[in-house]
């Protein structure tokens, strides 16, 4: 008998966004008159940039003659993508050659995929709160060992919390892999160069990797905040980089992202290139490389018309930040995030349990947030408020908060 994959009845019984979508679906149906307003999910909203537009019909246009159609590209993806990612990063002082630059479709699947190279016996340690997919899909691949209590046995958990500003400390026993996500959602919290040093140091010591997103560095404007791992000195020796074009370009739709595996990686044992080599090899059996359409538009964002397009973007949804900080924190609320990221953080009143807020926030205001506790047992206690919705919704949003919320 075929049997299926266990480790799937391990994860928790629902998928956040699912049962956030169903609540307000039970509210829409007892009052089918009353708009709601949108500062749930961490989706993009503003159109894409006018030469990513051209690009991508050019693209398309090529297909449709054999002088310049292309079919299958490179597994690693586009080489002169490539090359343009790695002059991107020499802003940042970082060197790094195109064969440790690998395109994706997008962060998510490699934040899961990257675990395959790894045996299930090591120790992951994760940041709490955090993007859900990491622990799901360390579940999945049987990392965690079993749910008890709120937590996954087998998993470290790296408290974020109010005392360490969002940003956890070293762990203190021995892990092999590290999740850290900086920007981080859902916080909001950025790392400093610092903090990440403290953690290049400790993989170091201890021969463990650190995965590191970067999906949201193109929010940092604080110049002095790093927006890659490799503006640490050694980082290159104990860090794997994966980003995404979703949040930067609004590529969410799109599908394309880079993962950065240096040659330099040591885990003690390996030789130069060969941790690199495994991820190439997992690449080139299980990946047929991002779609040409939505390289050609990652070559375009790359254009300085492009960035400049971009960050025209980027700057618009730091203002609806702006806007949700501001309106929380006149309200007397603790917030934080929202700064040099897309979310920003707040804690509820009077200690209230974060899917509680969130119904208050619906029922009161029509406003649609995050549970804290949906990623993480640390996030109870706080909603996260995303500023990727239009500014007509996010106004009116603040101004039902301000008007109906009940305090
Ligand atoms: N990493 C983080 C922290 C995210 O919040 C998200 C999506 O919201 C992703 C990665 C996924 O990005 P992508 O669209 O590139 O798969």
């Amino acid at each position: 008998m075929t049997k299926t994959n266990d480790n799937y009845k391990k994860l928790k019984g629902f998928y956040l966004f699912s049962e956030i979508n169903k609540r307000v679906k039970k509210f829409r149906e007892t009052n089918p008159n009353l708009p709601i307003y949108h500062l749930g999910i961490g989706n993009t909203t503003q159109p894409l940039s006018q030469v990513v537009i051209a690009a991508m019909h050019r693209a398309v246009e090529n297909l449709a003659s054999q002088e310049t159609y292309t079919g299958y590209g490179d597994e690693q993806g586009n080489y002169v993508l490539r090359e343009k990612i790695a002059t991107f990063y020499e802003k940042y002082g970082v060197s790094l050659s195109t064969d440790e630059i690998f395109i994706s479709d997008g962060a998510k699947s490699d934040l899961g995929n990257i675990l395959s190279i790894f045996d299930q016996k090591n120790i992951i340690a994760m940041q709490d709160p955090v993007y859900p997919a990491y622990v799901d899909s360390a579940v999945i691949q049987g990392f965690t060992g079993r749910f008890r209590n709120g937590l996954y046995k087998k998993l470290v958990y790296l408290a974020c919390t109010e005392e360490n500003n969002f940003f956890p400390k070293v762990p203190e026993k021995h892990v092999d892999v590290i999740y850290l996500c900086s920007p981080n959602n859902p916080t909001g919290s950025v790392a400093t160069r610092a903090q990440l040093k403290k953690f290049v140091d400790y993989a170091r010591k201890n021969r463990a990797i650190i995965i590191f997103d970067s999906a949201y560095s193109a929010f940092i404007q604080d110049s002095s905040l790093p927006k890659s791992i490799y503006e640490v000195p050694g980082a290159k020796k104990c860090a794997i980089e994966i980003s995404s074009f979703s949040k930067y370009a609004g590529f969410t739709g799109v599908r394309l992202g880079w993962t950065i595996v240096p040659n330099d990686l040591d885990l003690g044992r390996t030789q130069t290139g060969q941790i690199r080599s495994i991820w190439n090899r997992r690449q080139t059996t299980m990946f047929n490389g991002a779609s040409n359409i939505a390289q050609a538009g990652g070559l375009a964002v790359l254009t300085p018309q492009g960035q400049k397009e971009c960050l025209k973007a980027i700057k618009f949804y730091l203002k609806n930040a702006r806007l949700i900080r501001n309106c929380f924190i006149s309200l007397g609320f603790f917030v934080i995030g929202g700064e040099n990221a897309p979310y920003v953080w707040v804690k509820t009143p009077k200690n209230m349990p974060s899917w509680e807020f969130f119904g208050k926030l619906l029922f009161e205001a029509q406003v649609v947030s995050t549970p804290g506790i949906g990623f993480g047992p640390l996030g109870e206690g706080y909603v996260r408020f995303s500023a990727f919705g239009d500014r007509k919704q996010t106004m009116q949003a603040i101004k039902n908060i301000k008007a109906k919320l009940q305090l």
